[in-house]
């Protein structure tokens, strides 16, 4: 009989992992509780528009991720870093001019990153992809699992989980209970980037470029603390884009954007008050990335990584392949690709299909 899995979240690491289990004869199908898939990846794209509100960057180091660019035939082009770049090291003082040296050349992808994952998706015309359905629990007691939505119940046979460790081990309820060990690692596991802040400018043109202005601007002033030029590879669509203080969640977005263009036209000048629209995502704010019944605090990358999220759990049916559980890169695109890869593998050996 036809095997089926479920893989819990439509983010990187949940459609590789249903791409890789594709025509080795299962049933696969995705639940995802936002209604479009990408996860922690979501490009904002139109005719004049083409910007970063997750993933953004990667590196030479991210081999798995440059293999599976070109497995698919996804161009890729380096960060613009060009001319002169901006550090504001306090409030009293202009900000300073300053060089970044090119050794280490940051990546980005063509097309935008959801270009990746859209290209995955188109793949997976055989697999079912729920979306606005959250997963509320999982029942292992009987011999087929049983899964509950906020508006079904499935029945499976292996579960794959995707969602973020500290996020599945306080939103999804799981009888019989997992072993202690692992929901006291879950909860203190840190979900990658799950307290930043996004905000993107769109131009019309890239004034900055004009003025041999590469568009990076470092600060310890804030509320921006990071910005980069975030222009198209094909120079249509331009735009600055980067990080503000995570402590800028308890405004309104009025307010952010108040006191974002006092930084900017003083930064960047007057143009910079020239944006066609101006785009933000606040990631504390998202359910679906950050659990809102969270512990204190937890340092970058905590516990990301750690060995017991690479073991299966209830008699093999249920595995783990969210970035966070990968043991190269957790918390990054390369580690979403790891990880997908080896949950997939694992399943394959379970079944006797490699
Ligand atoms: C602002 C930001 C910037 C980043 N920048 C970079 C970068 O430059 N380079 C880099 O390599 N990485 C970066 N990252 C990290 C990168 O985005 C992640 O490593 C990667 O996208 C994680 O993929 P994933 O599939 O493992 O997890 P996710 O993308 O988080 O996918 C998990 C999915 O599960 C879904 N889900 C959650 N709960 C449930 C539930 N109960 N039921 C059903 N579905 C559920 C979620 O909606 C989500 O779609 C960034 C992340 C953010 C937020």
């Amino acid at each position: 009989m036809t095997k089926k899995i479920t893989i819990l979240g439509a983010g990187l690491s949940g459609i590789l992992t249903a791409y890789r289990l594709l025509d080795k004869g299962f049933e696969i199908e995705i639940i995802e509780a936002r209604d479009r898939v990408g996860g922690r990846i979501h490009t904002v794209k139109d005719a004049k528009t083409q910007i970063e509100m997750g993933a953004t960057w990667f590196n030479e180091v991210h081999i798995n991720l440059q293999k599976l660019l070109k497995e698919f035939n996804i161009a890729h082009y380096e960060q613009f870093m060009t001319g002169t770049s901006y550090f504001e090291p306090f409030s009293a003082a202009p900000a300073q001019e300053i060089d970044i040296p090119q050794n280490s050349p940051s990546y980005r992808i063509a097309g935008g990153t959801s270009h990746l994952i859209d290209s995955i998706k188109l793949k997976l015309q055989d697999v079912r992809i729920h979306l606005n359905e959250t997963v509320t629990a999982i029942n292992f007691e009987n011999e087929k699992t049983i899964i509950t939505t906020n508006n079904s119940v499935l029945k499976t046979d292996y579960v794959i989980s995707t969602v973020p460790q500290a996020l599945f081990i306080h939103d999804i309820k799981v009888v019989p209970s997992l072993p202690n060990q692992l929901q006291d690692l879950a909860e203190k596991t840190h979900t990658w980037m799950q307290d930043s802040i996004k905000v993107a400018f769109v131009y019309d043109t890239p004034f900055w470029r004009n003025k041999n202005v590469s568009g990076t601007l470092f600060s310890n002033v804030g509320p921006i603390t990071e910005f980069y030029d975030q222009s198209n590879e094909a120079l249509t669509t331009f735009a600055l884009c980067g990080f503000i203080s995570s402590g800028m969640e308890m405004y309104t977005k009025e307010e952010r954007l108040a006191k974002l263009k006092i930084q900017l036209e003083k930064v960047f000048g007057q143009e910079a008050l020239t944006f066609t629209s101006y785009h933000e995502t606040v990631w504390s704010k998202e359910i679906h990335t950050k659990s809102t019944k969270q512990i204190g605090f937890m340092y970058p990358h905590q516990n990301n990584g750690h060995p017991l999220f690479r073991k299966n759990y209830c008699d093999n049916r249920l595995l783990f392949a969210g970035t966070e559980t990968a043991q190269q890169h957790p918390g990054y695109m390369e580690g979403a690709v790891v990880a997908a890869q080896r949950a997939a593998t694992e399943i394959l050996k379970l079944e006797n299909k490699l």
